[in-house]
């Protein structure tokens, strides 16, 4: 089960720069990084391709999510100064690796975001 990209990692069969661990949730450095610091969390134990496929009984999953952002930016000192989080959904938001996930972007002042 979970054959993406992203399973791969979890299972340690690619390498990845693994940064955060814990029962629920993997977090490892972006391959192409958009800032200075790009972490993607993911849960480990549940494949849900996208945002829209979550259901109300795995709704504590992104929260896991987010405490593990959070966590990660105190621990690596960068919380205060501050972070953005994104969770990319399908074509429009260019999602390409349908295991859902959490990007941490942080670093340098990120501007900011809409279309174009
Ligand atoms: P999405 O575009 O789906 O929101 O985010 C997928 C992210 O996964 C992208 O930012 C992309 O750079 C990253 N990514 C794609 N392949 C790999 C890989 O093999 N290893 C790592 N660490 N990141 C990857």
């Amino acid at each position: 089960m979970n054959d993406t990209l992203f399973g791969k990692i979890i299972r340690r069969e690619i390498p990845a720069t693994i940064v955060y661990e814990d029962d629920d949730v993997l977090g490892f450095k972006d391959i192409a990084p958009q800032a200075p610091v790009h972490v993607l969390f993911i849960p480990k134990n549940e494949l849900i391709p996208t945002l829209d496929d979550l259901q109300p009984e795995q709704a504590h999953l992104i929260g896991k999510l987010a405490l593990a952002a959070a966590e990660y930016a105190r621990r690596e000192g960068f919380a205060e100064n501050g972070y953005r989080v994104v969770m990319n959904c399908r074509e429009d938001a260019g999602q390409t690796v349908f295991h859902i996930h959490l990007h941490l972007l942080a670093g340098a002042p990120l501007g900011h975001f809409g279309a174009g």
